[in-house]
């Protein structure tokens, strides 16, 4: 972290931001806050550079074709890249995971190039579009508590060798490949297909990111009475759904 304040980049809010995904900006903006750190907010729209000095960042979801027209402008930019080379912190949903893939298939079905920056391929699904709330354990390896989230996507994506999933499904679809994996992570970059947004619910995984970002073990607690009413809401809604 440069100079006691926390770089938080939201990425291109104008593209990348459906089913509420703006919020786990707000959510990772708040713990920190919490916990008496100084926050910069960076939110970078498509025809802006992407800040390289950032600490975390955060993308989110989107259509088919914003999706196309970020990975263009990303690739453009080369910045995400770099900050990803200086050790910066990622995590990314739906869309913005499948473009930190190596490629996915575009609005045109076309194969897109992605990133690169996560060892993921995501393809087009042939089946019904995944859509629903999900349950899904973490990889105990992350000693965080079970993943619950919303998924709506058609993007079916592969975990290669050099990332781990980062769940495994109970209840939804998660990566869609049949083999109950969810989202992909290696050291510093993460990807999920829950919305929700995935951080409100799963508050853990905000800080998770901030004591990466802080390279440290813990942070001090917080009051997540309201956290966890919407957890439990939410793993209610998945486990019984209407
Ligand atoms: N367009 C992508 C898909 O359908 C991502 C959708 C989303 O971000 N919700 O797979």
């Amino acid at each position: 972290m440069s100079d006691s304040q926390l770089r938080l980049v939201w990425i291109y809010p104008d593209l990348l931001s459906t089913y509420g995904d703006q919020g786990n900006a707000l959510v990772v903006e708040r713990r920190a806050r919490q916990r008496g750190l100084d926050v910069a907010r960076i939110d970078v729209r498509s025809d802006q550079p992407v800040p390289t000095s950032g600490d975390i960042y955060l993308i989110g979801g989107g259509e088919d074709r914003p999706q196309r027209l970020a990975a263009e402008r990303l690739r453009r930019d080369g910045g995400l890249e770099r900050a990803v080379g200086n050790g910066a912190i990622v995590f990314s949903v739906c869309a913005g995971y499948q473009i930190l893939g190596h490629e996915f298939i575009n609005d045109l079905g076309q194969r897109e190039p992605g990133l690169g920056l996560l060892d993921v391929v995501s393809v087009r699904g042939e089946g019904v579009r995944c859509v629903g709330d999900v349950l899904a354990d973490i990889d105990p390896r992350l000693g965080l508590p079970p993943l619950t989230g919303f998924e709506n996507h058609q993007g079916v994506t592969h975990v290669g060798q050099g990332a781990k999933p980062f769940a495994r499904v109970r209840i939804g679809n998660g990566n869609g490949t049949g083999d109950g994996t969810e989202g992909a992570y290696n050291e510093t970059v993460f990807g999920t297909y829950m919305h929700g947004p995935v951080l409100a619910r799963n508050p853990h995984i905000a800080d998770h990111l901030l004591k990466l970002a802080l390279d440290v073990n813990a942070l001090p607690p917080v009051d997540d009475r309201w956290y966890e009413a919407l957890r439990q809401e939410r793993i209610t809604a998945a486990t019984q759904p209407a």
